[in-house]
């Protein structure tokens, strides 16, 4: 059912996206709010409404605006309830929805561990917000978590809708693309992917939302059953790699320096 629902970009820190959804009325919710000042600056100059805040996972580029936020907005916080996230009033997960009564918007919550061991998504009305496991691109560090918890996640969110469109915590895109060019470089998607990304940069926009059809096309962290993608990783690791886990596990490595 078609929801009017607007989404937009505050940028915060070096490259970080607090989303917000906006309705007709005026009312917004915020996605990871990790400073509170570009927030509280764009509902002003636009006139919105906080009702409510979504996070989907502790780490303080997320968390640090909401303390701030909540001195002068009395609104829900949606978060992982296996993670400490300040002044968290609905801790959910896998199963859970996130009901944001005053706009009329529901989305369902999902487990998505490997970045951190608790990191959720919020999925619903043909959206996505990924937070720091699936970029555009790319995929998130696997910090807390094993590359398995991490290659499942991604698994979980790939099997989504192919037009559903993804807003994820980062502008990490070109670099991304740029990795993913030396993994698949007979990938004619990442060529002309990174193409039109790097002109978008050059005048500093925003490279987002993807589509799990594009990222399924183009992010060699979803592509690991593809031959080519197989190969150079193999290649890079200096040995067989016999499953698909193997196969992230490695091209992450890769990306990490390792
Ligand atoms: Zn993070
Ligand atoms: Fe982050």
């Amino acid at each position: 059912m078609p929801v009017m629902m607007n989404i937009a970009p505050v940028r915060a820190f070096k490259d970080n996206y607090i989303w917000v959804l906006q309705d007709d009325a005026g009312q917004a919710a915020v996605v990871d709010p990790g400073e509170a000042q570009p927030v509280i600056d764009y509902l002003r100059e636009k006139g919105l409404t906080l009702t409510a805040i979504l996070i989907t996972h502790h780490h303080p580029d997320h968390v640090g605006g909401v303390p701030r936020l909540l001195e002068t907005h009395d609104v829900p916080v949606f978060g992982p309830g296996s993670e400490r996230v300040p002044g968290m009033t609905a801790p959910l997960g896998q199963g859970d929805r996130a009901e944001l009564e005053a706009m009329g918007l529901s989305f369902e919550v999902l487990d998505i561990p490997g970045h951190t061991a608790g990191h959720i998504a919020y999925v619903g009305h043909g959206v996505l917000f990924s937070g720091d496991t699936l970029f555009a691109a790319g995929c998130g560090k696997v910090f807390e978590g094993t590359p398995a918890q991490m290659h499942d996640s991604l698994s979980k969110l790939a099997a989504l809708p192919p037009e559903t469109q993804i807003y994820c915590g980062h502008e990490y895109t070109e670099a991304n693309l740029r990795f993913a060019a030396q993994v698949e470089p007979d990938n004619q998607a990442i060529q002309q992917r990174l193409e039109t990304v790097a002109a978008q940069r050059r005048n500093d926009e925003v490279t987002l939302p993807s589509t799990i059809a594009l990222e399924l096309e183009t992010n060699v962290f979803l592509r690991g059953g593809s031959e080519s993608v197989k190969q150079h990783a193999e290649q890079h690791a200096g040995r067989r790699l016999d499953s698909p886990v193997d196969v992230f596990g490695t091209v992450r490595a890769w990306k990490d320096g390792r």
